[in-house]
């Protein structure tokens, strides 16, 4: 009787597990286009994203699986099965990201002066 029991509990414990890893897997993809063209190699490492064009697996997120697949920058071997759809879509979507970047980046500097500025008023 405990053998049976003690399997029950393996079967429900693997059951929890897969529920959750694809959870995770849910949460680490987002809407971003990068993701219609590559998966994740492994749910537990969302760094990995297999490339659904030629399955090689990119390190370093679904950023640089965006550059693989549209050939932008240096760090990343090229894509060589990617179509010219997916690459200017990807294209689009990584200059896009850069955009908001820098913005944010001048957001925050305007946001420090506007400190040092209170901060002599107050001295
Ligand atoms: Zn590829």
């Amino acid at each position: 009787m405990a053998a049976v029991y003690l399997s029950i509990c393996r079967m429900l414990e693997t059951n929890t597990t897969s529920v959750l890893l694809e959870e995770n897997a849910s949460k680490i993809k987002s809407d971003d286009v990068g993701w219609e063209y590559g998966s994740l190699a492994d749910l537990s490492n969302k760094d990995k994203v297999k490339c659904l064009f030629c399955n090689h697996v990119i390190i370093g997120g679904v950023y640089r699986h965006k550059q693989h697949v549209a050939h932008v920058g240096n760090f990343v071997a090229k894509c060589k099965k990617s179509s010219q759809e997916a690459k200017d879509r990807c294209k689009k979507s990584l200059e896009e990201a850069s955009k908001k970047r820098m913005e944010k980046t001048s957001r925050e500097l305007e946001l420090r002066e506007g400190v040092n500025i209170s901060r002599v008023g107050d001295a």
